[in-house]
């Protein structure tokens, strides 16, 4: 939209006829004056809120599509930049909003190509996430809680205490991030690198749920971001109860970290399987919303020399998932200080890789990424906790 247009409908915009601040702006002008840190943040409200904010300053309904824009398809980070919009307009928006970034601690480059970024959130809590670029695709890992419950003996986040979710702004954010560094605005690029989102980074995504599925909102709108839901995977150690609202809601792809094929097994790897044992997850999967062969759940499965490697596991692995649409990922574990487990050697990776190819299954084999800069699958953690006692031994042990 031009300075024209904008011009001509001042009139119907009392923030420009009259900037003398009267009753439905005055809280939040009030609120802005208190200091830099105290505007509203843009960034992650979903478009309801952002015109619901917009309306409360006393502008019209259509500068919403128009900041949208700005926003998520352009990527603006200064009011000054949306040229679209008068230059009063633009200095009374900066006056009460911000469009904020996690700031960037560090930014690691793989070999690979693979990037890893360590954020920081303006409480000072981080997380990491990753890009992971391939032939036909860029892959955003995101994380969605700082630190994780869950305790995964596999993975190096599970060693870090949960300190908090991710607001969707913060999640939202990670994607911001990903955009300014691989000079993704506008979004709309014909060989845009980044296509594909992944909540595999820190976190259970399904423990912090209702963020998440805000964020997605943000992320999939096809005015801004424009990832579209087909092109993002939500991974879950199987919090069975919330399964079906995630299909529901944010109508995602659904991966599984499987990872034993006995309850046993599994109970150590990834205890929650004590609350919500294999069966109940499967069965889960084969109701989640929208599964079909097009849209075939994603089972992750690491491979642990000695622990769930064998022959054995892989033909009850066919067996469990017998009638689920279904992949499933193999991947090399990959070590981080302080583990106890090995990764698998290549033949037997093969030879239970070929049980599940001769059962019908495509299970490609994970080739590790960003190994070289821990940035590889569960090897995510940020320093935002203290390690506790038994941490800190293994920690130490492994020095
Ligand atoms: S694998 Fe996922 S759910 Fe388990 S501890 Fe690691 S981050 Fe948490």
């Amino acid at each position: 939209m031009t300075d024209s247009i904008d011009t001509a409908r001042a009139s119907a915009d009392p923030l420009i006829t009259d900037p003398r601040v009267t009753d439905p702006r005055q809280d939040l002008l009030a609120f802005a004056t208190r200091g830099a840190d105290t505007r509203v943040d843009l960034v992650g409200m979903e478009r309801a809120a952002l015109e619901a904010a917009l309306v409360e300053l006393g502008l019209p309904q259509f500068r919403t599509g128009q900041i949208w824009h700005w926003l998520y398809h352009r990527g603006a980070t200064d009011f000054a930049d949306m040229t679209t919009l008068a230059k009063p307009l633009r200095t009374r928006l900066a006056e009460v909003f911000r469009m904020s970034r996690p700031a960037v601690v560090t930014r690691q480059d793989s070999g690979d190509g693979t990037i890893k970024w360590l954020l920081r959130f303006a409480d000072g809590n981080e997380a990491e996430t990753v890009f992971i670029p391939e032939e036909d695709r860029g892959t955003l890992c995101l994380s969605s809680q700082v630190g994780c419950t869950l305790s995964c003996t596999f993975c190096h986040t599970g060693t870090q205490r949960l300190v908090r979710n991710l607001t969707p702004a913060e999640i939202v954010g990670q994607v911001m991030v990903a955009l300014d560094h691989l000079n993704g605005f506008p979004t709309a690029q014909r060989d845009r690198r980044l296509t594909n989102l992944v909540f595999m980074g820190m976190g259970e995504p399904l423990y912090n749920l209702d963020n998440v599925v805000s964020a997605l909102r943000v992320i999939m709108d096809g005015e801004g971001l424009s990832l579209s839901k087909r092109r993002i995977t939500l991974s879950t150690s199987g919090v069975v109860p919330m399964m079906a609202r995630c299909g529901e809601e944010a109508g995602v792809n659904l991966a599984i970290s499987l990872h034993g094929t006995t309850d046993d097994i599994r109970d150590e790897l990834v205890p929650i399987n004590r609350k919500w044992p294999i069966a109940e997850l499967l069965d889960a999967c084969r109701a989640y919303p929208g599964v079909n062969n097009a849209r075939r759940i994603t089972f992750e499965y690491v491979m642990l020399k000695g622990v769930n490697d064998s022959v054995d596991d892989a033909r009850r692995l066919v067996r469990l998932i017998d009638g689920i649409p279904a992949k499933i990922n193999l991947i090399p574990f990959n070590p981080w200080p302080g583990t106890a487990y090995e990764c698998s050697d290549d033949d037997t990776i093969e030879r239970f890789a070929q049980v599940m190819l001769k059962a019908g299954y495509a299970s490609p084999v994970r080739a590790p990424r960003g190994r070289d800069i821990l940035a590889a699958c569960g090897q995510l953690k940020s320093e935002s906790v203290t390690l506790n006692k038994r941490e800190r031994r293994a920690a130490e042990a492994a020095e």
